[in-house]
């Protein structure tokens, strides 16, 4: 919806396809970073939150936390965040269609989709947004060969639940604990999301359970709503477009949650999408065109997500291997190191 909002924007004729479940709610730690913020705001998209003033990294004896320095993030509940791009999009009049994608034939003129198995919308561009396990991102050809292979041990998952209590701190603290993390964001002023990312079979009850500090916290408060999940996280791409077809978010491969980051880095790669296709030429039956423009999002999705790409790369390997046990430790000891990466992070 934020590629949709920011086509408007730049002048083009935009439809959404999205299956109906309105507003859209899904496994998420709902931190929308400082540089995500600033995006929604140049798409006018206010959404309704908790403020985020930085980052706490803790294990059972360390504290590391840091304040951005350029002002707060956002703590926002998924529905809330679709409700208020849903909200804007209509006010810029960009149609939404019921359905979800299940064919795709592209050729040099554009795009045929098959909604549903039934109807198909003709379109000059298609930008597949449609998350981790999308289908936009098969049917071009763009699943990486080696997608579902390799050893099922490593593989890392996600899930979130909501706790009915007021917020104790305006910080997201990250909880380390043996082989997950626990992610506690506020979300409203009655309500804090928590968010684990660890390996298949870990229940959000038993990973707050080995966290005796969040445990205490937690004691009493009533659940809100269920428990949502997401995964296997990792998921690799050929290329993140293929002629008509863009990549962006989570469908455009992904490495982890662990740095809370993919909304800031979906919302940039999906400007730099709007961006190729504002600048390719119009209505041309020219067979480069396609071909064109997705080598060109290939430069672009690079300068949009490469760093922090590597960095969570970094930070996920530090935290498989013998060194997970320092980071916090390190963190807390070298404040200079963690206020760097927290600011990689804000941007
Ligand atoms: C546990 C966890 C915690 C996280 N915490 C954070 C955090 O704190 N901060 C942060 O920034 N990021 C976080 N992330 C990452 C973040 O949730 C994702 O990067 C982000 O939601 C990606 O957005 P997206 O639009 O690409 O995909 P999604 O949000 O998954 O949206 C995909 C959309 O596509 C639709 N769709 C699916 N299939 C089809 C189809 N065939 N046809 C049409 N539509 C379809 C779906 O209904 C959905 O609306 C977290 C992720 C997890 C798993």
């Amino acid at each position: 919806m934020a590629a949709a909002i920011g086509a408007r924007l730049a002048g083009l004729r935009v439809s959404v396809l999205e299956p109906r479940h309105d507003p859209i709610d899904k496994a998420c730690g709902e931190g929308l970073m400082p540089g995500a913020l600033a995006e929604l705001e140049r798409l006018a998209v206010r959404p309704h939150g908790h403020p985020i003033a930085g980052i706490c990294y803790r294990d059972s004896s360390h504290t590391a936390e840091h304040r951005f320095a350029g002002g707060p993030g956002r703590g926002v509940r998924r529905t809330e965040l679709s409700r208020s791009l849903h909200e804007r999009a209509g006010e810029l009049g960009v149609q939404t269609l019921d359905g979800r994608v299940s064919g795709l034939v592209q050729d040099a003129r554009g795009v045929s989709t098959t909604i549903d198995r039934g109807a198909e919308i003709r379109s000059r561009w298609v930008i597949g947004c449609d998350g981790l396990h999308s289908t936009v991102r098969r049917l071009a050809g763009l699943d990486s060969t080696t997608q579902g292979r390799g050893p099922q041990a490593g593989r890392r998952y996600g899930l979130r639940r909501h706790y009915r209590l007021a917020p104790w701190s305006d910080l997201v603290e990250v909880f380390w604990s043996d082989g997950y993390e626990v992610y506690v964001t506020p979300v409203d002023d009655e309500l804090v999301g928590v968010a684990v990312l660890g390996p298949r079979g870990l229940s959000v009850e038993a990973a707050i359970a080995g966290v005796p500090a969040l445990a205490a916290r937690l004691a009493g408060a009533l659940p809100d709503g269920s428990v949502a999940g997401a995964g296997p996280l990792r998921q690799r791409v050929w290329a993140h477009g293929s002629g008509r077809v863009l990549l962006a978010g989570d469908a455009a491969g992904y490495l982890d949650a662990l740095t809370g980051e993919g909304m800031r880095i979906g919302f940039a790669q999906a400007a730099a999408a709007v961006r190729v296709i504002a600048g390719a030429p119009d209505g041309a039956t020219d067979l480069r065109i396609g071909p064109r423009a997705a080598a060109d999002y290939e430069r672009q999705w690079r300068r949009a997500s490469g760093t922090a790409n590597r960095f969570t790369g970094a930070l996920l390997a530090a935290s498989r291997s013998p060194l997970r046990r320092a980071i916090v430790p390190v963190a807390e000891r070298f404040p200079v190191v963690f206020r760097t990466a927290v600011e990689v992070i804000a941007r």
